[in-house]
């Protein structure tokens, strides 16, 4: 699962999706900006991971802060399995 991150700048409310977080708007140079990283569940919904727990608004499946689906490993298939424990680089912020 690809964790994504969402930047919005306060002052002009300029909204984008970026790999990691900035800390300068590239519209207007504020530096009053909040970041929050998210995934796309399987659905296509956003699931923000503000929290342990995370719930997607579309599906509630739940994933935990490094956009890993909390579900029962017995439910899933191989592929589902891979997708979400195969091999990925650490998440550097
Ligand atoms: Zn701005
Ligand atoms: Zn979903």
């Amino acid at each position: 699962m690809e964790i994504k991150n969402e930047f919005y700048c306060r002052d002009c409310g300029h909204t984008i999706e970026t790999e990691h977080a900035e800390h300068e708007c590239p519209r207007c140079g504020s530096h009053d900006v909040f970041n929050c990283r998210f995934i796309k569940c399987s659905c296509g919904g956003r699931v923000y991971l503000a929290h342990n727990t995370n719930f997607c608004p579309e599906c509630e499946k739940m994933y935990n802060m490094f956009g890993q689906e909390l579900a029962p490993v017995d439910e899933w298939d191989p592929e589902d399995a891979y997708a979400c424990f195969g091999p990925q680089n650490a998440y550097e912020y």
